[in-house]
């Protein structure tokens, strides 16, 4: 089979491999359709996950089933299934915990282009298949579809990390796709008031139509300042973090009530600490609530987040700027992702209908 490699940091390229085999519990997929991710670029461009070689890329997908292993009940070849791009061990003292995204270990439910090869790929591996895939539902279309992997769970997962309540005003810090599903499931939770911090037009349009109401750009001043401008100098109560740097956290801090929470979905790629200012954080003492997470995975999120686009309560069509069309397309998509023009959100590859 072919896939689309890491094959050293900074260099990507096609590979040739043997098709992944099936262990008991497991699937083997070929995809639908795949989508990029931020986190590829930071995989290849920035050696997030560290030196890989020949590793294929890619968490973000739907998929057809083509094998399951012989202890696998609820799947079987043919079916299209949502794939999720955290795959925990649902068997793990982690997930009994309720913290499967870290089973095996920190961030290590996140398995594919991690510690084996991913989705861009004509097949691919699934372990603990029961666990982790949902049959996608007819009415959705397999460019959506892709949305469900990653980004719908994770920007929603920073609004339950920032724990939003009715009637919440809230900051959401960043508004690539990850972010605008923030925005979109703080939206649903019923705050009353969300301020967004992103600059890129198209994101700004899309923020506005998942239920942003105000804007604030990081270029023109601190974030802080804005904030607490807008707030009359009081903050707001909660605060999702997806996107910026290390340096984000002091915003973060300084843009919120005493109480407050912060929930953070970001993936932090360089500095060696996250700056708490001590004041605004009460000198120790203020309740500010610091939370960061890895999305949660499996099947059960999947067939719910699932449920919500199906019946229609969210539309993730706005996200997928770019939709390509054949395998051949794939290093223009991962290349596109990584050089962020103005008018993208997400670049889709489809393979089928
Ligand atoms: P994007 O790069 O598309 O979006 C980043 C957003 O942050 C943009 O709105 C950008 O603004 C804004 N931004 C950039 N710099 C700053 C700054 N200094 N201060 C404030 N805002 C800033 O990323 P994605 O939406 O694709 O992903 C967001 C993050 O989530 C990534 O780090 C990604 O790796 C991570 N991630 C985490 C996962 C998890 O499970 N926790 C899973 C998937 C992704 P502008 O409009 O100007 O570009
Ligand atoms: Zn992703």
């Amino acid at each position: 089979m072919k896939g689309y490699a890491m094959l050293k940091i900074g260099e990507v390229g096609w590979v040739e491999k043997d098709i992944p085999q099936c262990g008991p519990l497991d699937a083997i997929c070929k995809p639908l359709a795949i989508a990029i991710c931020t986190s590829d670029v930071h995989t290849v461009w920035e050696g997030a996950v560290g030196e890989r070689h020949n590793m294929i890329l890619g968490h973000e997908c739907c998929a057809e089933v083509v094998e399951v292993g012989s202890l696998v009940k609820d799947f079987k070849p043919g079916d299209r299934v949502l794939v999720p791009a955290i795959t925990p061990d649902w068997n793990s003292l982690e997930a009994q915990a309720g913290y499967a995204m870290h089973s095996g270990g920190m961030l290590a439910g996140w398995k594919f282009s991690n510690f084996k090869d991913g989705v861009f790929s004509e097949f691919f591996h699934v372990n603990d298949a029961d666990g982790n895939l949902a049959l996608l539902p007819p009415s959705i279309n397999v460019v959506d579809a892709c949305m469900l992997s990653d980004m719908v769970p994770t920007g929603f997962h920073g609004a339950e990390l920032a724990d939003i309540q009715f009637g919440d005003e809230v900051l959401v810090i960043g508004i690539g796709p990850v972010g605008l599903m923030s925005v979109a499931g703080a939206n649903m939770r019923g705050a009353s008031r969300i301020i967004a911090v992103g600059t890129r037009p198209n994101c700004v349009a899309a923020a506005k139509g998942y239920g942003a109401t105000e804007f604030v750009s990081y270029k023109d001043g601190s974030i802080e300042d804005q904030v607490l401008e807008m707030t009359n100098g009081k903050g707001v109560d909660k605060v999702i973090i997806a996107g910026g740097t290390v340096e984000t956290f002091e915003s973060a801090v300084k843009s919120l009530k005493p109480g407050g929470k912060i929930g953070s979905v970001n993936y932090l790629g360089s500095g060696t600490y996250v700056n708490i200012p001590r004041v605004e954080w009460g000198v120790g003492m203020g309740h500010k609530m610091i939370n960061g997470g890895l999305m949660p995975g499996g099947r059960l999120r999947m067939e719910k987040l699932g449920a919500l686009v199906a019946s229609g309560r969210l539309d993730v069509s706005p996200l997928s700027t770019h939709v390509f069309e054949g395998w051949d397309y794939v290093p223009e998509a991962l290349q596109l992702m990584k050089d962020k023009p103005a008018d993208l959100i997400k670049p889709v590859v489809k393979f089928a209908d």
